[in-house]
């Protein structure tokens, strides 16, 4: 009798719209049948042109496929054009979402030129005043994102929920049976927030495929809660993040714990990672984490992938981890140039294993492994090639001698004179 095991991997993603974000010949497709977009946000001062376009050229070359920016002032309105001509002229075609708040409507009336240079626009009805005011200004963002033919994101957040909804919609909870707890209402508020936002923008004139929904929340269990019924009340392309993750570790492992569940059921059409650098440290590490989350869940490849194992009594010195360290950097930072020379390489595997106990057998099942001789092993690190044992590296060149075959691996196989 056949035994019937349960399926593997993610469920289907959910049926959307799809929303195109376009800057040149450059189109990003938000849902439908595209795969999840990688996002992510500027932290420089947008009015300063310079330091903008480099960090948003740093984002791209990570692998953003889409960059935000806050356009917080008309100094910032005004710089975004000269962001987008400094791109262009260094080659960079990623499309620009500006992210407005409070004074969005004058900034986008008032700067034209800013709001054509952009490819999207962000908008948190959430802060755009309340009653008529509101509905004023929300409308006129609207008007000009249609003017321009522009999608729109309308990004609700905890932080800033609509009072007066809220108020009303604790009020009618009060006129229930069994009430809702307060937390419950709130999560029903970001939804009807969003929503309805994204209905009236429809009855204002913009297409229902320009526009995609957001809300953040900052807490891992609301955050699915919140998506997962938003997910099954509308059809437009969701945008994933958990809104102030954090610093280090605890910003990554929130963010991986909330958005890993959700793709894994089929919701989610693109994600950012809300990450709180360190002083100094790298903007685009939020790019990387959010590619490794999309790739190691299997969702989609953006760079080839090291196994290491973890390490033990067994691997006294740290030469493993120095190579499983160098490979790794390696593959990344060439990835700019080999997405176009050696397509189909970001689904390379390479495994560097600290011993010969799991590192042959890790290494047959990776496109290239090696396996470092352990403590009181013979000084020999046998290297597996398609999963066939081929050399053997001795001495104190191993790390260069491996990256030298890795190199003439990926030529080999991934170049386009292979003819593969
Ligand atoms: S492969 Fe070897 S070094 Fe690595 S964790 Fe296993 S036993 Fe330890």
């Amino acid at each position: 009798m056949t035994q019937c095991l349960p399926a593997v991997g993610p469920a289907a993603r959910r049926p959307t719209r799809q929303a195109k974000v376009v800057w040149g010949d450059t189109v990003v497709r938000v849902g439908g049948d595209a795969p999840v977009v990688v996002q992510s946000m500027t932290n420089t001062d947008t009015a300063d042109a310079i330091a903008t376009a480099i960090q948003v050229k740093e984002l791209a070359l990570a692998g953003s496929e889409i960059v935000r920016i806050t356009v917080n002032t008309p100094e910032a309105a005004q710089a975004i054009v000269a962001i987008r001509e400094q791109l262009d002229r260094m080659g960079v075609s990623v499309p620009l979402c500006g992210d407005f708040h409070f004074n969005g409507h004058k900034l986008l009336t008032q700067f034209p030129e800013c709001a054509q240079a952009l490819s999207k626009y962000r908008i948190n009805p959430g802060n755009m005043g309340g009653g008529k005011r509101r509905d004023d200004n929300f409308a006129q963002m609207i008007e000009v994102a249609c003017r321009h033919n522009k999608p729109v994101r309308i990004g609700v957040n905890w932080g800033s929920l609509d009072q007066e909804l809220l108020a009303r919609m604790m009020d009618e909870n009060q006129q229930r049976a069994v009430p809702l707890d307060a937390q419950a209402v709130m999560r029903d508020a970001l939804v009807v927030s969003a929503i309805s936002n994204a209905e009236r923008a429809q009855q204002l004139g913009l297409p229902g495929d320009a526009i995609v929904l957001s809300c953040k929340v900052s807490h891992v269990q609301d955050l699915i809660a919140v998506y997962r019924d938003l997910s099954a009340r509308c059809d437009y392309p969701l945008h994933l993040g958990l809104t102030e993750a954090g610093m280090g570790t605890k910003g990554v492992v929130a963010s991986t714990a909330a958005l890993a569940v959700l793709l894994q059921e089929g919701i989610g059409d693109t994600i950012r990672i809300s990450l709180t650098p360190e002083p100094g440290g790298d903007r685009c590490r939020e790019v990387v984490v959010a590619q490794e989350i999309l790739q190691t869940m299997g969702l989609r490849a953006f760079t080839p992938m090291v196994i290491a194992c973890p390490g033990c009594g067994r691997t006294t010195s740290t030469v493993f981890q120095e190579l499983a360290d160098d490979i790794q950097r390696y593959l990344r930072e060439q990835m700019p140039v080999w997405r176009t020379q050696y397509p189909g390489v970001e689904s390379m595997n390479v495994a560097v294993m600290g011993c010969v106990v799991n590192g042959p057998g890790e290494s047959r099942h990776a496109d290239i492994g090696i396996s470092l001789p352990g403590t009181g092993e013979v000084p020999a690190a046998p290297v597996y090639v398609d999963g066939v044992r081929t050399v053997t590296l001795k001495g104190d060149r191993i790390a260069e001698e491996f990256q030298v075959i890795v190199q003439n691996y990926i030529e080999k196989r991934y170049g386009r004179q292979s003819g593969q």
